[in-house]
């Protein structure tokens, strides 16, 4: 049997049709299959290769951390320099109530923590999420996420959750004292790239802290300089009192964190104590490595160029079969007639040499989210395939 026929029978499969790419080297914006073929990565492994593959700086920190140490003990009981040296550079650059990093090894794990925080600080039970958003597969992130086809199969799911409309002013009036925390993306990313108005979300901080309840801000696709500033809600001017990171948190390695200020933070060592524990969270190897990409990002000023990166994507992106182009920085979704148009014009792109696939809750639209170092030339080449599928398909 082959790698391909191996992949299918012994990796479990989450679809009927995995792209099942053999992919074997990668680099910068750049990945080589195992024929030598290669393919411009418009999707960045789902927002988290934000400096691009294999950047040097993070090879290095791996390496070393690597000679040095990998798993110790469990999360929190040893001071490890890597996860201190993190948590401190992630505070310098954060508002100062968001002070305390409690890192997971996933995504959907921060947000399980920030759920069960929210829960203990407060005192309540109600969890507020809004439709058509994404926070993660675990049974209490899938109970937040916004979309009843992807919940339905698994209920009973957590009770106590209220699904509001994004963006809806007067759906914050069922934010009440009853409400443990507000569960919110910066943007949309799963719908096709939605963005709230800044007022809206401003409205909603109003009435969270009205409330009492905790915001919990989602910022595991749109932070580390993908919207165009490092963390999406500097451009709404909200700071939330709890901030979900995960995707380029961690260079390429698996990490993930929930953040809030000690005070809140402190509710997870008492009655019970360990009120939140983890093997692996915090990898010494993954904290390395993010700390390594994040300076990555900050010293070659990336975040910088991501809006003119996307103001020529969308200079570019012009098809009379295109219906619409959402953007907020380099996470973009070009929106076809159908998913069946969609998926016939993503495999034309695979085909010619561009990666690119579908959004979760938005079937019909291409993402386009790549590196952000991505260079122009490789953007006006993408999107030649781009253009080129279209009229092909
Ligand atoms: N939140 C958002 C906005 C996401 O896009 C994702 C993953 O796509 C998650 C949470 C879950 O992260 P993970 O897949 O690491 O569990």
């Amino acid at each position: 049997m082959n790698q391909r026929q191996l992949f299918l029978q012994h990796v479990a499969q989450t679809s009927d049709a995995p792209l099942a790419l053999e992919i074997v080297k990668a680099e910068g914006s750049t990945l080589w299959d195992v024929d030598g073929k290669s393919f411009i990565d418009l999707i960045a492994g789902i927002s988290v290769c934000n400096i691009g593959h294999r950047h040097p700086a993070v090879t290095e920190a791996i390496k070393k951390q690597v000679d040095q140490y990998l798993h110790l003990l469990v999360y929190g009981e040893l001071v490890e320099t890597p996860q201190v040296a993190y948590a401190h550079h992630l505070a310098r650059y954060l508002p100062r109530s968001l002070n305390a990093v409690y890192f997971t090894n996933s995504g959907a794990e921060a947000t399980e923590g920030a759920m069960k925080l929210a829960k203990r600080y407060t005192g309540r039970t109600q969890i507020i999420a809004f439709n058509q958003s994404y926070h993660g597969s675990t049974q209490g992130a899938l109970s937040i996420i916004g979309d009843e086809y992807w919940r339905n199969a698994y209920r009973p799911l957590l009770p106590g959750i209220l699904h509001l409309n994004y963006n809806s002013f007067s759906d914050l009036e069922h934010i009440d004292t009853s409400t443990a925390c507000v569960v919110a993306e910066t943007v949309q990313a799963e719908r096709g790239i939605v963005a709230p108005s800044n007022a809206w979300m401003q409205a909603l901080r109003k009435k969270c802290t009205e409330t009492g309840c905790l915001l919990v801000l989602d910022e595991i696709q749109t932070g580390f300089g993908r919207t165009g500033s490092l963390w999406g809600f500097e451009q709404i001017q909200v700071i939330p009192d709890i901030v979900l990171l995960g995707k380029a948190l961690g260079g390429g390695m698996p990490l993930g964190a929930f953040i809030a200020d000690q005070k809140i933070m402190r509710c997870l060592t008492g009655n019970p104590v360990l009120g939140h524990i983890t093997t692996f969270g915090g990898h010494p190897v993954s904290c390395a490595a993010g700390l390594a990409a994040l300076k990555v990002l900050q010293e070659e000023n990336i975040t910088g160029s991501v809006k003119e990166k996307e103001k020529l994507f969308l200079s570019l992106l012009k098809h009379p079969q295109i219906k619409t182009v959402r953007s907020s920085g380099l996470l973009i979704a070009v929106e076809f007639e159908s998913f069946k148009k969609n998926k016939t014009i993503i495999d034309l792109c695979i085909e010619a040499g561009a990666l690119t696939d579908w959004f979760l809750f938005a079937p019909q639209c291409m993402r386009i989210a790549p590196p952000l170092n991505i260079s122009d030339e490789e953007i006006v080449k993408a999107c030649g395939i781009i253009i080129d599928a279209i009229d092909k398909a």
